[in-house]
C-alpha cells in the first residue's frame, strides 16, 4: 500500500471506496489480545456475535481465536463470554513482543 500525501489525500481524510475494510490493517492500534482457554470454551459463539470488528474466526462452527490483523483488543468477546465460563482473558500485547 502507498501512502498519500497531504495533496492527494480527500478533504477531511474522508474514506470515499465503501466496504474496503479488508484492506486495512487496524490490529496494529491494539494494546490487549483477547486468548483462548479451549478447555473451558463451549462454543456458544456469543463472543463471534458480539465482536464488532467482525474478526472472531469460525471454522466448522467452532471458535478458532482471533484474526489479529483486525482486532482492536476492545476486550467486548472477553466481556460477552458467558460469566461461567469466562474462556476468554485479556493479555497485554506487550508480553507478545518479547
Ligand atoms: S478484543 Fe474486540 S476486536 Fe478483538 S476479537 Fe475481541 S471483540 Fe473482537
Ligand atoms: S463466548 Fe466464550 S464460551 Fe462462547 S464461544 Fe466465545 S469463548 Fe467460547
Amino acid at each position: 500500500m502507498t501512502l498519500k500525501n497531504k495533496e492527494e489525500l480527500p478533504l477531511g481524510g474522508l474514506i470515499e471506496e465503501a466496504g474496503n475494510a479488508a484492506e486495512y490493517e487496524t490490529g496494529g492500534w491494539r494494546t490487549f489480545r483477547p486468548v483462548w482457554d479451549f478447555e473451558k470454551c463451549i462454543q456458544c459463539l456469543t463472543c463471534w456475535i458480539y465482536c464488532p470488528d467482525s474478526c472472531i474466526i469460525v471454522e466448522d462452527e467452532k471458535v478458532k481465536g482471533a484474526d489479529l490483523r483486525f482486532c482492536k483488543g476492545c476486550g467486548v468477546c472477553a466481556n460477552e463470554c458467558p460469566p461461567k465460563i469466562r474462556a476468554i482473558t485479556m493479555e497485554e500485547e506487550v508480553k507478545f513482543k518479547k
